[in-house]
């Protein structure tokens, strides 16, 4: 199981045990934020980027 720490709230959400790839979006379940995978590295831990949503 893979753990991220959200970039917006800091809780850890648990990454589903499949291959991510570039451009897909991860939505934190405890702040509802929206995570773009920007990087996937060699030994499958992810790079994320925070979506900022249009007010
Ligand atoms: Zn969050």
């Amino acid at each position: 199981m893979k753990i991220f720490k959200c970039l917006e709230c800091a809780n850890d959400i648990e990454l589903e045990d499949k291959k991510y790839k570039i451009g897909e979006i991860i939505e934190c379940p405890f702040c509802g934020s929206e995570l773009e995978v920007v990087e996937v590295k060699a030994d499958g831990s992810l790079v994320l980027d925070i979506i900022e949503e249009e007010k």
